[in-house]
């Protein structure tokens, strides 16, 4: 029998034990481990290069993204950085969202490009056509900020067509909103700092895969260059996978509401959300999301206009970074987001609908 999203969220936090032992997860904070005296190996030997509570999240996250493995990391920077350095070689070429998560990018370019990597910056409409000349392929869809989704099947199919590795950046759908895997992608990354972990109070992050080689060749990098998250970070990570599913399922219901007052209101200029019928990328959302995501992109006249928002609005957090249960405003072009001054980001939070409907309302007014 195929589970729903919120029975799989709590069953991955593990529901089996011995009697006795604890139902919540247990952290195991330890650096090192008792070897035994006749040197045979045993799973955990140093903190760097396994830990106990690690696992017990990884196969929390490889079930939700239908993988067969996940490895941890202590940011989705660390892991986004641990794979693209794995599949990069003098030569490669290599194409980066020109309109996604900004610090990607700059890691391309800044790093990579000066390996002799050859960086191709694509918008979310031109991914297809760069995959064609690519050697791997990074996407993120929908797209932060711009909420743009791009076409996962059909990018995968170019992808494999030529040999290319498809990675996709999970974070703003989160896998119960998009599995990326079950649509052709060679390998997920994402920030579980965001909806997934949904308290605003730790960085994570992972990759999930079914290529045992690729995802050897991770955890040794891993290992190597040591980006590792702390026991405590997983085991809070994990407490919160338990709630996924009820706090991602009200996030989208918020999102959805503010998407639809947002686009009736005078003050707007423009809203995005897949959700939303009419949205330019509705259709494709439709087709390829579970869930639309709690991520709204709005444009107001001016930047004085979000900063009026914020201060008018009695719910409204000013911060960066999304997924938390608090609503969030981010007016992107502050760090350099090719958008316009007046865009900003709302995270959807899990308040009750209707206060943040009318919260957001009035204070647009
Ligand atoms: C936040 C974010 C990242 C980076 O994650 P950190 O946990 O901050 O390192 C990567 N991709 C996307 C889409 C993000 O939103």
């Amino acid at each position: 029998m195929e589970y729903g999203d919120s029975t799989r969220s709590v069953n991955a936090v593990g529901i089996h034990g011995v009697p006795g032992s604890p139902v919540a997860p247990v952290p195991v904070p330890a650096s090192a481990y008792h070897l035994s005296g006749d040197e045979s190996e045993p799973l955990d030997t140093y903190g760097r290069s396994s830990n106990p509570t690690w696992r017990q999240l990884e196969s929390a996250l490889a079930e939700l993204e239908g993988a067969t493995s996940a490895l941890v990391f202590g940011s989705g920077m660390g892991a986004i950085s641990a794979v693209l350095r794995v599949l990069s070689r003098p030569h490669t070429t290599l194409v980066v969202p020109a309109d996604g998560y900004y610090q990607v990018r700059r890691y391309a370019v800044e790093y990579l490009a000066p390996l002799g990597v050859t960086v191709v910056e694509a918008g979310a409409a031109q991914m297809c056509e760069a995959a064609a000349h690519a050697d791997v392929v990074f996407a993120e869809t929908p797209v932060n900020p711009t909420l743009d989704v791009v076409d996962l099947h059909q990018l995968a199919t170019i992808c494999r067509g030529r040999g290319a590795t498809l990675v996709v950046d999970n974070t703003a759908a989160t896998p119960l909103g998009l599995q990326p895997l079950s649509l052709g992608a060679d390998l997920v990354v994402a920030s579980a700092t965001k909806a997934l972990s949904g308290h605003s109070d730790l960085l994570a992050g992972y990759v999930a895969g079914c290529h045992p080689e690729l995802m050897a060749a991770i955890e040794r990098d891993r290992l190597l260059a040591g980006p590792v998250l702390g026991a405590f970070e997983a085991w809070l990570a994990l407490r919160s996978l338990g709630s996924a599913g009820l706090r991602i399922d009200r996030q989208c219901r918020n999102a959805q509401a503010v998407a639809l007052m947002l686009r009736d209101h005078p003050a707007v200029r423009s809203v995005r959300y897949p959700g939303l019928p009419g949205d330019p990328s509705h259709a494709l959302a439709v087709e390829q999301m579970r869930r639309f995501g709690g991520l709204v992109a709005v444009e107001l006249a001016d930047a004085p206009a979000v900063h009026r928002l914020i201060e008018r609005s009695a719910l409204l957090v000013a911060a960066t970074s999304f997924g938390g249960i608090h609503t969030c405003v981010d007016r992107r072009a502050r760090w350099g987001d090719p958008v316009d001054e007046g865009f900003a980001r709302i995270s959807l939070g899990i308040e009750d609908t209707d206060d943040i409907v009318s919260d957001i309302e009035r204070a647009l007014t």
